[in-house]
């Protein structure tokens, strides 16, 4: 008798916990349905949370070695993150220019 009151108060503990989780949300990383106690909750769990952070770093990290070349204007995708050419055809080019420039100027 005493297990069994002991087992009924817990899962009156267990509904007392889940019962203030009033709102229900679509996880922005995996799809799933979640309760939460918070309607700004965007994730069903930390790990949601977590992958979705890593995935957005590594997308950001992608976007940004997509450059421009600064001399023939063509989209690359730099192995540097502050590459500035294309290739070292590019890159020699604009060096030449720039001392072209500097003599005559
Ligand atoms: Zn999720
Ligand atoms: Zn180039």
């Amino acid at each position: 008798m005493y297990f069994y009151s002991k087992e009924s108060s817990r899962i009156e503990d267990n509904y007392r916990m889940y019962s203030h989780l009033g709102y229900e949300g679509i996880c922005a990383y995996c799809g799933e349905s979640f309760k939460s106690s918070s309607s700004k909750a965007k994730y069903c769990s930390q790990r949601c949370q977590n992958d979705a952070y890593i995935k957005r770093r590594k997308e950001r990290k992608a976007l940004e070695k997509q450059k421009i070349c600064v001399m023939c204007k063509k989209q690359f995708t730099a192995k540097k993150k502050d590459a500035m050419y294309c290739s070292d055809a590019c890159k020699q080019k604009a060096y030449r220019e720039r001392k072209n420039f500097t003599d005559f100027s």
